[in-house]
């Protein structure tokens, strides 16, 4: 553990702790009657159940309701405007029951009768299992999605079961149902067998074991029941509104807590941390600012600057994370935050994830510093032994004031006099233990800025990174031609080409981009060979000449093929997403995207991202088959009608769930159980906003009613990875 996290860690004392660790939840699932050392190794293997809790947290996925049984004939189609069908519950004998079709088209077609009428029950997989568990003439109980075929009621693989009326007829009651394998149903414990086990350990259990979390006011204020009620409702619910009331409060309660979790360190860091000190602004910054910027700030650039002024000031270690669009104006940010470190002494350092972007980075700066006597150097893999090493004594000594680098940066060899911040661009790329290597480089932790182009929906970024401090360049610089969006159907690709042709008469430049699919880097690198040989067909060397970029090429080939691009010396780019993200070229003023449908959303946002940078009208033309499924076609609606990043962050959310944007950090706090960021965003609202009140008004969970709550935490520590810290 290095000094970072020490001073993150949770300050309690150790006689706060008292002791109420509940024994019975951690002990091993096979000590519960009905369960066993061989059920029990099932239940490891298949549902990572290992103990107590971990079955009290294996939550019922739906419950039967015996009270509610349809009658078939009053089964009537649905408008469901959300296109899924609803689900029906239904009980009646078996009257017939066969095999139709033949190979690919086989199915099992079963009528189940009841007095008020008919419907069909259709398998096309585990036939022979089916077919072998169906008696003709016996009563079922059946459950499953209701659709309609040619006017006839059916269920397309439903569960079944055996229909016993007298078991459950009048009895108001829910019975939970458990996801399970078929491993585990072959050894008795399928998704309602499982039900028992969960009863028994209820039987076991009393509130003490199942303490609150929550403070007293909040629950009040919310109307949320307690926590051991909650987990007994969920699984035992005695009616539907009960069991939402359960479900609210839990996942009430993962949004409180994760939220929770994050305000402490962030609290934390602010008031123990020790960071350098950026409280003056000197020469440099201000002849700087006066006399070389080439542009006005935006307001959104000047707000951002003042955050890190202020959060450098303090004395306390700056983790910040600055969101911006692509093309925000983010690398200015960066340079003036770097000079006042050098106001202020310090050296800083700029990382990029590629040596590309490394470079481009260093030429940014060099150019923008000229006219000053502010040394930049450039560290990445490929420096030469001797640069290299006047370099490192120039860190090393404090005479170079500013260095621009890859992870080469954070090499044992590399060795700063006195650091004081390092800004990190395109975050995601960088691994948590690469960041830690760079606070070892100074004796107090530098400053931290994390800059991404990512766009993150506000929530989720509240929710992911609540630990870390938030800035955000939400306007774009003055002056920006929109980008053209448009799609366009295989079948007008020689259009598109004409298209293209013109453009470089202009004297512009072209990207074409092919998808990339990793677990078919085959058939993508076929495709992309495939694509370039058509691209080269309608512009011929020598009048024309393209460079290609793709995964398979060695190193030194891709930035050759990248530079060449850059200078002008040719005037087609095609290549795999592996193009650098951050590129800047900014005389190309067209986007092609190949296969549009297989690219996702956030990704051809970054692509698009890669034109309008210039003084020129730019496109960007979406490329696609003529078949698209529901999804393409809304992720091309939306990147034609919008070019907002944050808009397009929002829909991607709404479209694939947080997935993707947590995979921008890899860290388990997106993965809640029963909550989704999507569909619960009002209660992560409420989470958010009353763990934030709680912190502040006592930052240390000191007072009795956030005692439960402090001891909560405590307990749940051990939990935490602390490389989830940044
Ligand atoms: P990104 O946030 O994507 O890293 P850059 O820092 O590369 O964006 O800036 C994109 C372009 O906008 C650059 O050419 C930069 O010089 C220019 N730029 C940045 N800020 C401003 C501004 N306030 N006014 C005009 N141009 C700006
Ligand atoms: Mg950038």
């Amino acid at each position: 553990m290095n000094q970072t996290t020490c001073a993150l860690s949770f300050k309690f004392a150790e006689s706060e702790l008292i002791s109420s660790v509940n024994h019975i939840l951690t002990s091993p699932v096979e000590y519960l009657k009905g369960v066993g050392p061989q059920r029990a190794e099932l239940l490891k293997k298949e549902l990572n159940i290992f103990t107590f809790r971990d079955l009290l947290e294996h939550f019922p996925y739906r419950h039967i309701d015996k009270t509610r049984i349809s009658p078939i004939g009053e089964i009537k189609p649905q408008f469901d405007p959300l296109g899924g069908q609803p689900f029906v519950q239904v009980a009646g004998n078996l009257h017939s029951l066969e095999l139709i079709g033949q190979k690919a088209g086989k199915r099992l077609v079963a009528t189940l009768r009841d007095k008020s009428g008919e419907m069909e029950l259709t398998w096309f997989q585990g036939i022979n299992w089916v077919q072998k568990s169906l008696e003709i003439g016996q009563a079922y109980l059946v459950y499953g999605r209701v659709g309609f075929y040619q006017g006839q009621a059916q269920i397309v693989h439903p569960e079944f079961e055996i229909y016993t009326p007298s078991k459950a007829d009048g009895k108001d009651f829910l019975e939970p149902v458990y996801p399970t394998t078929e491993k585990l149903k072959a050894r008795g414990l399928g998704g309602r067998q499982l039900a028992k086990l969960s009863f028994t350990l209820f039987t076991m259990l009393t509130e003490r074991d199942v303490p609150e979390n929550i403070p007293e006011p909040v629950l009040k204020q919310l109307d949320l029941v307690n926590r051991f009620q909650a987990y007994k409702q969920i699984h035992f619910p005695s009616s539907v509104s009960q069991h939402e009331s359960a479900v609210k409060r839990l996942k009430f309660e993962e949004f409180f807590i994760a939220q929770l979790r994050m305000g402490l360190l962030r609290s934390e860091r602010h008031r123990y941390s020790k960071g350098v000190v950026f409280d003056k602004v000197g020469d440099v910054f201000n002849t700087f600012y006066k006399d070389h910027l080439p542009f006005e700030l935006t307001n959104a650039q000047k707000r951002v600057l003042r955050e890190i002024r202020t959060d450098t000031a303090k004395g306390h270690q700056m983790n910040r994370l600055l969101q911006g669009d692509v093309g925000s104006g983010k690398t200015i940010v960066a340079l003036l935050t770097m000079l006042l470190a050098v106001d202020n002494g310090y050296q800083a350092c700029l990382m990029a994830p590629t040596e590309i972007l490394a470079q481009q980075h260093f030429a940014t700066l060099s150019r923008l510093l000229s006219n000053m006597d502010v040394p930049v150097e450039l560290l990445t893999g490929s420096v030469k032994a001797k640069p290299r090493k006047i370099i490192l004594q120039a860190l090393a000594d404090g005479s170079l004031p500013i260095l621009v680098g890859t992870h080469a940066v954070i090499e044992d060899v590399v060795q700063f006099k006195n650091l004081g911040i390092v800004i990190i661009d395109e975050q995601h790329r960088f691994g948590v233990a690469q960041r830690a290597k760079l606070w070892g480089k100074a004796k107090v932790p530098p400053h931290v800025l994390v800059m991404t182009a990512t766009p993150i929906p506000r929530t989720l970024a509240m929710t992911a990174y609540g630990d870390l401090d938030y800035s955000v360049i939400d306007e774009l610089p003055p002056g920006r031609q929109p980008i053209t969006t448009v799609h366009r159907y295989e079948s007008q690709r020689s259009k598109v080409m004409d298209f293209i042709r013109a453009e470089i008469e202009k004297g512009r430049q072209i990207y074409i981009i092919f998808p990339l699919i990793e677990e078919s880097a085959k058939l993508d690198y076929e495709n992309l060979m495939k694509g370039y040989e058509n691209v080269k067909a309608y512009f011929p060397e020598p009048k024309y000449w393209i460079s290609m970029v793709h995964g398979r090429q060695p190193h030194e080939q891709k930035e050759l093929n990248m530079k060449r691009f850059k200078e002008k010396d040719t005037q087609i780019l095609v290549s795999t997403t592996v193009i650098e993200v951050g590129v800047d070229v900014p005389n190309a003023s067209v986007m092609v995207i190949e296969s549009t449908e297989k690219f996702g959303l956030s990704q051809l946002h970054q692509l698009r991202g890669r034109v309008g940078r210039g003084a020129e009208k730019s496109y960007c033309i979406l490329l696609s088959g003529s078949k698209l499924g529901n999804d393409a076609k809304e992720r091309i609606n939306i990147m034609v009608s919008t070019q907002n990043g944050f808009e397009i962050a929002e829909k991607d959310l709404e479209l694939r769930g947080p997935g993707d944007i947590a995979g921008t950090r890899q860290s388990g706090e997106l993965n809640f159980k029963l909550a989704s960021l999507v569909q619960d965003r009002d209660l992560l609202d409420l989470a958010r906003n009353l763990a934030a009140d709680i912190l502040e008004k006592d930052p240390e969970l000191g007072s009795a009613e956030n005692l439960q709550l402090k001891q909560f935490l405590r307990q749940e520590k051990g939990k935490l990875a602390w490389s989830k810290i940044s």
